[in-house]
Order: C-alpha cells, then structure tokens, then sequence
C-alpha cells in the first residue's frame, strides 16, 4: 500500500491579512517545528501571500503557503481577479479550489472548478479541491450523487501526475458549525471517493490521492478523524486561526 504522507492545512478565511498573517504565520512554524513526517500549509488572504511566504523561508521553515482561491487565466483584462503565475511569484505552492463558500457566495461551478484545477496544474501548483454535500442533500439521501459530481468535474485531471492533486471532503453542514461528522460518517464518504477515483480515472490515482477532511476539525477530535484508513490530512478552518491548536491537530496527524 503507498504511503501518503499526512497533510494539513489551514484555511485563514478572511483574517489575518496583514502583520498579523506574518506573526501567525511564524507562529505555525514555531508550533509545528518539532513534528515530522506531516505536510504543514497555511492559506492566508491574496494580501499575506508573497509576505508570509518570504517570512516562513526567511525563518527556514517547511510551513508551506496555499492561496484560497485562483482566478483561471494567466494574464488579462480581469480587474481584481489573481492568476496561477502571479501566486506562484509571490511563494505560494498550493490553491484551495472549490471552498463551499466560493460555490454558496460566489456562484462558483463544477465548471468553474474544473478550470481552476486546470490552471493550477498547468503552472505546477498543487490543488486542493473541495467537494461536499449540504445537510439538505445529506438528509436527502444525496450525500455520494453531490460528492461524485464535484468529484467527477475534475478527476481526469489528477491523471497526469498521480498522487500530486489533493481532494478535500468538507461536508457543509459541518464547516463552522462545530457539528464535526462522526469519523465513521468520514471516513464512508472518503472511502467512496478513493473507490469513484478507482472506476473514473485510475487505481494509481486512487491510491495516491490524498483526501483530507474539512469541517470543524479541531485538536480534541483530531487525533479520531485521522487514524480512519481512508482520511490523510485535514482542511481546517476556524481552528487554523490559533498556532498552538494548529500545532496539536498537526502532531495528531503525526501519530495517528
Ligand atoms: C473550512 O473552512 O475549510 C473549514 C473546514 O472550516 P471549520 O474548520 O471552521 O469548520
């Protein structure tokens, strides 16, 4: 069975911006410094980007940079908009894509989705892309047809290089509200996804794609969600926003 290393992320939102975003930046790093073995990346707002990159290499630390969002062409008449070369000039290595509150706020699409983890890929940064259902859909019975449309949208693009794009399942019912799925809830779903990964692209892709888990994950359950066979990292939100809490969900992710 291939070894995927851990990964956690956090999803700044829209704090720590500013000095702030360096000085919680360092924070991650000084917290994280002693764990080995987990990939540590932060995701702060466009603004902190290319400063909490050069601060966290300045320091020497492995805490990478995510940006929370990408706009998918490289150069234009886009007013506002931030593209895949430009993030990549300012030290940011990986993009989360497809957040539920780009899809529920922004109108954000499977099409649109598709055409971001396109843009990442193509300039070499690695994508997190989101997938999850709502709590009308869960309760609906439609958790696995949502899951595998968001999934289907981008899969084949994971071909090319197996086990670089990650996929994070954040069931929205769950992000923010403190309502975190049961493990066994997890890992249901991100056993399906592994399998939909077998059946739309490969056994390879499958087998080398990291799915993390999203929604309210904090230190105290953590160490629970992450010791599921199929669940290798975890997408965290309002958590990420405290170094030291970040710092226990990433040594959870050491030893489970
Ligand atoms: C998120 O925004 O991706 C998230 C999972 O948020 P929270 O951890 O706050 O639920």
């Amino acid at each position: 069975m291939t070894h995927r290393t851990p990964l956690i992320a956090g999803n700044w939102k829209l704090h720590a911006g500013g000095h702030d975003g360096i000085e919680l930046a360092l924070a991650v790093a000084e917290a994280t410094k002693s764990t080995s073995g987990v990939q540590v990346v932060v995701a702060p707002p466009f603004t902190a980007l290319a400063a909490v990159s050069a601060s966290l290499e300045e320091a020497g630390s492995k805490v990478e940079v995510a940006s929370q969002n990408i706009y998918p062409k490289d150069s234009g008449a886009f007013t506002g908009e931030i593209s895949a070369p430009m993030l990549a000039a300012a030290g940011v290595k990986w993009v989360i894509i497809g957040h539920s509150e780009r899809r529920l706020y922004f109108g954000e699409t499977d099409a649109t989705v598709r055409d971001k983890v396109t843009a990442t890929l193509a300039a070499q940064l690695i994508p997190i892309a989101c997938v999850g259902e709502t709590l009308e859909e869960r309760e609906a019975g439609k958790t696995l047809e949502v899951v595998f449309r968001h999934v289907d949208a981008f899969a084949d693009l994971f071909a090319e290089n197996p086990g670089v794009g990650v996929i994070a399942y954040e069931p929205v019912w769950a992000i923010g509200t403190g309502k975190v799925a049961t493990p066994a809830q997890a890992q249901e779903v991100h056993a399906a996804i592994r399998q939909r990964l077998v059946e739309k692209v490969s056994a390879e892709v499958s087998e080398k794609t990291r799915i993390l888990y999203g929604g309210s994950v904090k230190a105290d359950n953590a160490q629970e969600l992450l010791s599921q066979t199929d669940i290798d990292g975890a997408l965290v939100g309002g958590a990420a926003l405290v170094a030291a809490g970040f710092g226990q969900i990433v040594a959870a992710a050491q030893t489970a």
